[in-house]
């Protein structure tokens, strides 16, 4: 995929190289940069009616096609195709309570906010991200209660939205909170922040996340482009204040679905002490097919990815299996039976018998 899918030469000459002091939510704003086409802006209206829009400014100066596909509207997703569902992976489907998703009998999720620094195109929740505020008290006090009532649950997961838009005074009184409960071994936070918006990863911040409960990170990350130097010094912050820090990546058309780019990408995580987490396949999100690849597709680049990458920079490939029904991994398999044996197949892909006791 182009920048955009109209956006000719011209225009990307025209665009400006210098600093965005500040997010960009508006059609004109973008135009103003030389982000979107005037000619298009009937079309992303209707686009920016229906999903909404923001580029953060580290991300509306990073000039790279694959980073920028990922923020800017396009009319494209104005089609709609029969499979795409409004919750693709069934948030709402086990939420016992408002603001808290328990599909895992260990785990829950916990949705701290509506609100994230980027609002990126393929989002399986891009139907609520971005609406009416945070978590409020009154919600939060029901969630904490569940969890009172409910210790099989050793682990909450902060998601949203984007839980580092939340100030560290907010995250820290909510933290403390969980940590009281006295049930929980770890708490994990699901974010873009520290790549998309790396200012706000402050030593504020990272005082609160220090603390006895571990806090461990998963950061959302695409396209190799994305990690500036901004981005790699808020990860070292981090990094420095012994927060595991895991990846989570998308595989999309058009941004990072080739072996290459998946390769730079894991390649440069690894140097900023990420370990790449999960590969996730596209999730059927309204308006998203354009990004969408086969699973045929994400197989064969991570078969392509096994042979050449190091195993500590290989990530999971992932499916959501529509409806709620949990993520599993989708290969490549390497493994089949043949009567009483099995058959393996190496990274270069020839065969070989292996038989249990
Ligand atoms: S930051 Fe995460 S939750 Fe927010 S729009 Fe992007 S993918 Fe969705």
């Amino acid at each position: 995929m182009g920048l955009r899918s109209g956006l000719t030469g011209d225009r990307r000459r025209a665009m400006k190289t210098g600093p965005i002091p500040e997010a960009l939510t508006r059609l004109d704003a973008l135009e103003r940069e030389g982000l979107t086409d005037p000619a298009e802006r009937k079309a992303l209206e209707a686009v920016a009616a229906e999903f909404r829009v923001r580029v953060s400014s580290a991300m509306a100066t990073v000039p790279t096609a694959g980073v920028r596909a990922q923020f800017l509207p396009d009319v494209r997703e104005l089609q709609v195709r029969p499979e795409e569902l409004v919750d693709p992976i069934g948030d709402e489907v086990h939420a016992p309570v408002p603001g808290l998703t328990h599909r895992y009998a260990d785990r829950a999720i916990l949705h701290a906010t509506k609100a994230c620094e980027v609002y990126c195109r393929f989002c399986f929740r891009r139907e609520t991200v971005g609406e009416s505020g945070h978590l409020g008290e009154a919600e939060f006090d029901r969630v904490v209660d569940y969890l009172g009532r409910t210790p099989m649950v050793r682990e909450v997961i902060f998601t949203g939205g984007d839980p580092l838009v939340l100030s560290p005074r907010r995250l820290g009184a909510m933290l403390d909170r969980l940590e009281g409960l006295g049930t929980l071994e770890v708490v994990r936070f699901h974010t873009r922040v520290p790549v998309v918006a790396p200012g706000k990863v402050t030593e504020a911040l990272v005082r609160v996340l220090d603390r006895a409960l571990p806090v461990w990170m998963v950061v959302h990350t695409n396209h190799p482009d994305e990690i500036t130097e901004a981005a790699s010094a808020a990860l070292r912050r981090l990094n420095r204040a012994g927060v595991p820090l895991l990846s989570q990546t998308v595989l999309l058309k058009g941004v990072n679905a080739d072996a290459d780019t998946l390769e730079a990408l894991f390649r440069k995580l690894i140097r900023n002490r990420v370990k790449p987490y999960y590969l996730h396949h596209p999730d059927l999100a309204k308006g998203t097919g354009h990004f969408r690849v086969t699973l045929a597709e994400g197989q064969a680049i991570m078969a392509a990815l096994r042979g050449r990458l190091t195993g500590i920079a290989q990530p999971l490939y992932v499916l959501d299996i529509p409806g709620g029904h949990g993520k599993v991994p989708v290969g490549p398999g390497y493994l089949r039976r043949d009567g009483k044996a099995w058959i393996v197949t190496d990274p270069r892909g020839a065969e070989h018998p292996y038989r249990d006791l």
